[in-house]
């Protein structure tokens, strides 16, 4: 291309992308005979793409961010102030916004004390496992390295985070990983039929006591942590059966097992209350966050963790390796907290958590009705604004539908002016969930045109 780049002229920007782009997560080879989708504007629960088509974003941005809508001009404001005063310096220095959302963080979290920030969930995952390691030396003679995961779960896009990467499309083709991950069986009670000797009944407990196994088969004397989604994401929308949260509590501490929660989606909001891992009654040594915590105003993620996990890092001037010998550039940018402050005053003043409760249950029941009329899905699952649909070709056997029919949907969908998702990364190309996360400020009318658009389109591609 030649001479000056006018925004305006999106013909000129589709061609720009399809030339030098390479988007996230997606085949290429479809771009070549059709315009990949720019998204132009947002505003609310709506995004306008370059033909200027309206859409209802079911899916906040994507990828479960934009918690409280797009357009608000008091997150911007906030930024564009901050960054005019001052845009960063290293965080080994504080900041202003900094300290304030920290503070007002830690008090939604009792039991927290630390923030330390970074710049995607990625990152902030992979902070608390160095730390697991760090404690491991300093607290254990180089014992205790290893940090558990869940098969389904995800914690990044990263060669340790993958190693710790419990869905099978994701990590295929990317090892070697690193060593001392190790992988527990699920939680999921719509699929426990696929693990051996699942019981029929208390499967909450039973599957919390696989990690127990886990931990003894593997040495109590080298299990350092276990890093568990609160309500698992991309591996299907996988909420834990009753019984398992008390049972994995119970099991870190008789192992002392530090236990970290990857809050990447359902932090700040997502399923109702401040944290997920709020509603299962459990008491974290680790928290991560990102995507809601400023709504994708500004790369923001925090790892928060416990005074008792601070202290054994604390400075000690005869021990040269006793601090967290680690540094992430864009912690230090202002523009996150700065960002994140007000997102987390417009939670409040507008009972978003509220809203994000009752929108849920009214769009689960709108997805129960749906799952009367349409065979095709076997399951309905989530907590708060965070759902999915299974889509299943038998409900007996539980056979996954075939990928293309799910896309399908979506498709069907997006023509209507809906963005949905569709997920479960468990066996490669085999996604066969459909995955709903509106904004925190859906209304009834919101969810109800998405429902309608899912049960037109479940109608148009199963009949
Ligand atoms: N943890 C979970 C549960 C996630 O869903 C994601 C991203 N989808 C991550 C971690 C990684 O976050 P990021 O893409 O910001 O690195």
């Amino acid at each position: 291309m030649d001479g000056t780049f006018n925004e305006n002229d999106l013909s000129r920007v589709v061609e720009a992308d399809r030339a030098h782009i390479w988007h996230h997560l997606i085949q290429h080879k479809p771009f070549e005979t059709n315009d990949p989708r720019i998204i132009v504007e947002g505003k609310g629960m709506r995004v306008w793409d370059q033909k200027g088509k309206e859409h209802l974003d079911a899916v906040s941005g994507g990828v479960w961010t934009v918690n409280v809508g797009y357009g608000r001009e008091s997150i911007c404001k906030a930024v564009y102030d901050q960054l005019m005063k001052l845009c960063y310096f290293a965080n080994s220095a504080g900041s202003i916004p900094g300290a304030i959302f920290a503070e007002q963080l830690i008090d939604k979290m009792p039991g927290m004390s630390r923030v330390y920030y970074t710049n995607s969930g990625s990152e902030a995952n992979e902070k608390a496992f160095k730390m697991v390691r760090q404690i491991a030396h300093k607290k254990y003679g180089g014992k205790k390295t290893k940090i558990l995961y869940r098969d389904r779960d995800y914690h990044g896009s990263t060669l340790a985070t993958m190693s710790a990467g419990g869905q099978d499309e994701r990590t295929a083709q990317y090892g070697p990983f690193a060593p001392d991950f190790v992988r527990v069986p699920h939680c999921m009670e719509y699929r426990k039929h696929e693990l051996d000797g699942a019981p029929e009944e208390n499967f909450g407990e039973w599957a919390a006591d696989q990690i127990e196994q886990v931990i003894l088969r593997e040495g109590p004397d080298t299990v350092g942590a276990l890093c568990l989604e609160p309500v698992t994401a991309g591996g299907g929308v996988i909420e834990a059966p009753e019984g398992y949260w008390q049972r994995v509590q119970e099991i870190c501490k008789k192992y002392d097992v530090l236990l970290h929660i990857d809050e990447v989606v359902c932090g700040v909001g997502r399923t109702g209350t401040w944290f997920g891992y709020q509603q299962y009654g459990i008491k974290p040594d680790f928290v991560t966050m990102a995507k809601g915590v400023a709504s994708g105003y500004a790369a923001i993620a925090c790892m928060v963790t416990t005074e008792e996990v601070f202290d054994m890092f604390k400075d000690d001037a005869s021990d040269p390796m006793s601090y967290f010998r680690d540094i992430s550039t864009f912690g230090g940018c202002t523009a996150g907290p700065a960002a994140a402050i007000e997102n987390m005053r417009i939670i409040e003043d507008e009972n978003l958590l509220g809203n994000c409760a009752a929108m849920g249950d009214r769009m689960m029941g709108n997805l129960q009705a749906l799952m009367e009329k349409h065979k095709v899905i076997g399951d309905v699952r989530g907590k708060g604004l965070f759902l999915g649909a299974e889509l299943v070709a038998d409900r007996t056997s539980k056979e996954p539908v075939d990928e293309k029919l799910a896309q399908a949907v979506v498709a069907d969908c997006m023509n209507q002016g809906v963005i949905i998702g569709v997920t479960n990364r468990s066996i490669p190309s085999r996604n066969n969930t459909l995955c709903f996360s509106p904004a925190l400020i859906a209304t009834a009318d919101d969810i109800d045109q998405i429902t309608d658009a899912v049960d037109g389109a479940l109608g148009r591609v199963f009949g």
